[in-house]
């Protein structure tokens, strides 16, 4: 028994070791990795549930790490925001996903919005704002192009330089939504102060949307009666897309329209959903 117990033992420091090795070694490469172009974005598209119209689209960030491979943000996000890295990193984010939603633009696609999210972290930099006017200027990017996509979380409502941010990106005319919408902990106060335009209401919901069914129906009512736009995301089925245009999502995103694109064929995707539309 003893033995069991040792050996039992080694094997959970083991693991412990290679978890703390592998955010370690997570935390070294983030480093270098943007000088050495190893980000890309991809894109999924937001639909307008009435009209099947592709509105906009959300940056999904993606690390191709030579000795990693290909690592998904849930990976890397929360060690880059404990390190500080999130703060170049998002910056990076930022002015890529103003480049090439300029490019669409110039491709004829004038009215795509991008939605990009960013960390708390960022909004409580004093100059994040700042830094945002300087991408949009770099870029020449409209700020109406731009909405941010800030997760809820109890840390936001503390923070005045959150408020300060988010306020000064208002002015920019950058859109601002609240993230997986019913898992956190903001409360409607909050959502009313922090001068949100959306909310997104969190795939958990719409994946169980039989035993969600109130709930959604409930956040989709508060939306309304707050003049916010609600977004609907993972959405996988057509049952969930019926039910959630029925009830009144005003945006939809998820698989049953795509998975996320490298920007090329995300580009080829755009063009040949509106000739679809136009047959
Ligand atoms: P999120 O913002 O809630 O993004 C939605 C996630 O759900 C994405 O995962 C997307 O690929 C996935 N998804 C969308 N539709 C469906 C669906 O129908 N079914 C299923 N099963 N999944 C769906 P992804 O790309 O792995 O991103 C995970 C999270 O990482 C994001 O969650 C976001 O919180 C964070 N993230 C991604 N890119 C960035 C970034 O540039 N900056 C920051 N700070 N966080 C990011
Ligand atoms: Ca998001
Ligand atoms: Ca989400
Ligand atoms: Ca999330």
């Amino acid at each position: 028994a003893k033995q069991y117990v040792g050996s039992h033992y080694i094997f959970y420091t083991d693991m412990m070791k290679d978890s703390v090795k592998r955010e370690f070694k997570i935390r070294n490469y983030l480093h270098s990795a943007i000088e050495n172009d190893e980000f890309e974005l991809w894109y999924q598209p937001i639909v307008e549930l009435s009209t099947l119209k592709i509105v906009g689209a959300e940056a999904l960030i993606r690390w191709h790490q030579p000795k990693l491979g290909f690592l998904p943000p849930d990976q890397f996000i929360s060690i880059a925001e404990k390190s500080g890295h999130i703060h170049q990193l998002g910056k990076w984010v930022l002015k890529q996903a103003c480049i090439q939603t300029k490019k669409l633009h110039q491709q004829g696609f004038s009215k795509q919005y991008v939605a990009v999210n960013v960390s708390v972290k960022q909004l409580e930099n004093e100059y994040f704002a700042e830094s945002v006017c300087g991408i949009l200027n770099e870029t020449e990017c409209k700020g109406e192009l731009l909405m941010i996509e800030v997760t809820e979380e109890t840390s936001i409502s503390d923070s005045q330089k959150v408020q300060m941010n988010l306020g000064k990106l208002a002015k920019l005319g950058i859109k601002c939504s609240i993230d997986d919408f019913g898992t956190g902990f903001s409360s409607l106060a909050k959502l009313h102060e922090l001068q949100m335009n959306q909310l997104k209401i969190d795939k958990s919901f719409i994946w169980d949307i039989e035993k969600s069914e109130k709930i959604v129906l409930a956040i989709l009512s508060m939306g309304k009666n707050l003049q916010l736009r609600v977004v609907s995301e993972g959405i996988e089925t057509k049952e969930q897309l019926e039910f959630l245009a029925r009830a009144g999502s005003d945006f939809g995103q998820g698989y049953y329209f795509t998975k996320p694109l490298p920007f090329e064929a995300y580009q080829v995707f755009l063009s040949e959903w509106q000739s679809n539309k136009e047959r």
